[in-house]
């Protein structure tokens, strides 16, 4: 790890040209507790070739070189340009859930029809598989709680709501989810004083997210990829179809990139990613451990992972080690990300659900860019046939579990395989621009007043 410059907690992509060069990580508490990272090959020191190159070293590059190597026979190299996990890698709530991008069934079946949603649904059943297999595999450290998925309604339409969802995924989608009435979530999973019931999803896997990044690094690594970090890409261009990716320390030669830098993607990195993702922050708090008599006074009797309904919802979960992680939406610029009133709008939360734990000691507050696509689903593709260029992107705030599906399907389209699954909607189109992506930050504004409102009356 070659650290050059200190964390910028200012950083904002729709500003700033580069995610930084050897910048060192957020402040979150998955990197105290992970420990030292893996090794790596350090900074690109001189020009060299590869057959294929990955932008990024988050969940995505990393799992994306280790499915290469170990199922195609290709030894990668991967271009960070800070650290290991350095993106939302190493910022997220470790919750692993059973989502393709941000939308509900319910909107895949208003978008699609029931016949695609039906496929869809199978599609992550199978995806989510390459995740939990992941997790269980020897070589991965990354503490996983496969609990499931508790969606908590924070008002009486909103548990409407989760019933009619949870009907259709049994009726429709034969996913045997169940919805649990306000004693129930009180008694078998927390005390959250602002449920009005929950519905449970059987699938959903908590994790150490830093540390199942860092064993994809390793894993990656001793089947023969190489990762170079503090190693930004800053200057790109193709002659004869091969791929000139300019760091700092050399320039690398390439047959086939694959671009896997998320929410951190700089407009100036390629024509084929420019603004085809909003980056959107999220924050998420860590707080001290807590007592036993704290635990029991907050009911908190499992470590499924929690998601409330509400528009800006709230994450949470209490760690296998005692200490409640939870976090949200609420800053929109870098320039405001480390505005004390984003950690009070967190500790009004706690206060309001876990009364008993007003006023805690947060000792960890990160915040993260987050790849939301214009119509909230990702993308695995190859938007030009006539260029080795590939991406995975616009997990639009699910990519815990996606990212190790995703990568596998997109290391298969860098070997040259064609996917059987062509035909679904994440895998046939680039992701799309948007008319108003140039106002679409001052549109945040005033929708977030707007969700604001409507969590309150709703
Ligand atoms: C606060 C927060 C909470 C979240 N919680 C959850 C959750 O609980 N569950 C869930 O499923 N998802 C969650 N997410 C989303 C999830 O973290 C992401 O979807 C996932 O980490 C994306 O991984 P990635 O590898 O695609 O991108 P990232 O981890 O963001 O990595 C992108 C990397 O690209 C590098 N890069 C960018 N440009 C260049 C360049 N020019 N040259 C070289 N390198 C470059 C960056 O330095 C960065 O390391 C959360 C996100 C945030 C911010």
């Amino acid at each position: 790890m070659t650290v050059k410059q200190p964390y910028n907690p200012h950083y904002d992509p729709l500003k700033d040209t580069s995610p930084g060069e050897g910048v060192d990580y957020a402040p979150s508490y998955w990197r105290y507790h992970a420990g030292p990272p893996p090794e790596d090959d350090g900074p690109v020191t001189d020009d060299m070739e590869a057959d294929v190159v990955l932008i990024g070293a988050g969940f995505t590059g990393l799992a994306t070189a280790m499915f290469l190597a170990r199922e195609h026979g290709i030894k990668a190299v991967v271009l960070e340009a800070n650290q290991i996990g350095w993106g939302c890698t190493s910022r997220n709530g470790g919750q692993g859930h059973l989502a393709w991008g941000r939308l509900s069934r319910s909107q895949w079946v208003r978008k699609w029809g029931v016949d695609m949603a039906r496929q869809l649904h199978a599609n992550s059943l199978e995806g989510f598989e390459v995740f939990k297999s992941l997790t269980q595999d020897p070589e991965v450290d990354c503490e996983p709680q496969p609990l499931g998925n508790l969606l908590i309604a924070h008002s009486p339409q909103a548990m409407q709501h989760l019933e009619a969802e949870s009907r259709l995924c049994n009726n429709i989608l034969g996913y045997r989810t169940r919805t649990l009435d306000r004693a129930t979530v009180h008694r078998d999973f927390m005390g959250d004083q602002e449920s009005h019931g929950a519905m449970l999803e059987p699938e959903g896997i908590a994790v150490q997210p830093l540390k199942l990044a860092y064993s994809y690094a390793r894993i990656a690594r001793r089947h023969g990829a190489r990762i170079h970090t503090s190693s930004p890409v800053q200057h790109w261009t193709t002659e004869n179809g091969i791929h000139y990716l300019q760091t700092p320390g050399g320039t690398v030669k390439a047959r086939a990139v694959g671009i896997a830098t998320a929410g951190y993607t700089s407009p100036n990195l390629h024509s084929l990613t420019a603004y085809r993702n909003m980056p959107i922050m999220a924050n998420s708090v860590w707080t001290r451990t807590l007592t036993d008599d704290e635990i029991e006074a907050c009911g908190l009797r499992s470590t499924i992972l929690t998601t409330d309904t509400r528009k800006l919802r709230y994450y949470y979960r209490l760690l296998p080690e005692k200490r409640l992680q939870i976090g949200t939406r609420s800053a929109i610029s870098g320039a405001d990300a480390q505005n004390a009133r984003h950690l009070d709008v967190v500790h009004a939360a706690i206060a309001r659900k876990f009364p008993a734990l007003a006023g805690i000691e947060t000792p960890w507050f990160s915040h993260g860019w987050m790849d939301i696509s214009h119509d909230m689903m990702p993308r695995i593709v190859q938007p030009d046939p006539k260029q080795q260029i590939f991406y995975s992107q616009g997990y639009s705030g699910n990519g815990v579990s996606f990212s190790a599906y995703a990568s596998r399907q997109l290391a298969a389209l860098i070997a040259g395989q064609s996917l059987p699954e062509r035909h679904l909607p994440i895998f046939n189109s680039p992701l799309p621009a948007h008319p108003l992506r140039p106002i679409r930050r001052m549109g945040q504004h005033l929708l977030y007043k707007y969700f604001q409102v409507l969590d309150k009356v709703s």
